[in-house]
């Protein structure tokens, strides 16, 4: 687990465009932290950037200590679930949940991977369904398989992209009290972007509202509506 820091943070992309204009925001480790704004005002770039999916034209990114603005993806160990799941169709539950740490060049040998795949897919309620294919589950356990990828990861912090928006208003629900629950059981860093109001109300310890690339205001859900 780690605390993330950004300070000063700006995106030019290519085309001469700042999509995010200078943002300073301190993530405590373990700490739950909601990005809303509207469509278009920098949620997923900066996600992106936190990541290193994007690079960081100006400021400074800190995980933990470290500044990590020239660090790889997979030398920052942040997990990100992707909206649309991103799973492998030809692989069995089982499979897409160990994939990614069997990519990666680590000392987690077969029985810890195993341990690891075992203990998510409990947490998860996917010890059923572990050996089916991506095509046959439903939305919210195609979601719920995403999350195990991130959790068998150990990784330092969770970054979510939407990752409720593709389900029903049903599962939706459902699948907030998990995320919520899991995130405290698991007590890891988290930062979610969503343009959900609901969950932007009951799911983190802070709501940061962006808005054309600039951070307007930070402040725990109650906050957000007690302010003038
Ligand atoms: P959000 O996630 O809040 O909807 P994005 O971070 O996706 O917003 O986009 C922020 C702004 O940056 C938008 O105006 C978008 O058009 C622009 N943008 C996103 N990606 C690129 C890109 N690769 N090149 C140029 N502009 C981009
Ligand atoms: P791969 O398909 O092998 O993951 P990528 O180029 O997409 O290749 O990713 C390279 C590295 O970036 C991966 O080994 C992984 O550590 C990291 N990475 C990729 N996707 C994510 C993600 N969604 N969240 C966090 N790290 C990621």
């Amino acid at each position: 687990m780690a605390s993330i820091t950004l300070n000063n943070v700006v995106k030019t992309y290519d085309d001469g465009f700042t999509a995010v204009k200078g943002i300073d925001l301190e993530i405590a480790d373990g700490e739950f932290v909601i990005l809303v704004g509207p469509s278009g005002c920098g949620k997923s770039t900066l996600l992106r950037m936190i990541v290193g999916l994007e690079d960081i034209t100006d400021g400074e990114l800190r995980i933990d200590d470290a500044v990590v603005n020239d660090k790889a993806p997979k030398d920052r160990n942040l997990a990100m679930v992707f909206q649309n799941y991103a799973l492998y169709p030809h692989l069995t539950v089982y499979e897409n949940i160990a994939f990614p740490m069997r990519l990666k060049a680590s000392d987690v040998d077969d029985e810890e991977l195993d341990a690891r795949v075992r203990r998510a897919s409990g947490l998860l309620e996917l010890d059923e369904h572990l050996d089916r294919k991506p095509a046959n589950l439903s939305g919210g356990q195609r979601q719920r398989v995403a999350m195990g990828r991130a959790i068998v990861r150990n990784a330092d912090a969770f970054l979510f992209d939407e990752p409720l928006s593709n389900l029903d208003a049903k599962l939706r629900g459902q699948m907030r009290t998990e995320i919520a629950r899991l995130q405290r059981s698991l007590g890891i860093t988290t930062v979610y972007v969503t343009h959900d109001q609901t969950e932007a109300m009951t799911l983190g310890d802070r709501v940061a509202v962006l808005r054309r690339g600039e951070l307007q205001q930070v402040a725990s859900p109650r906050g957000l509506y007690e302010q003038p």
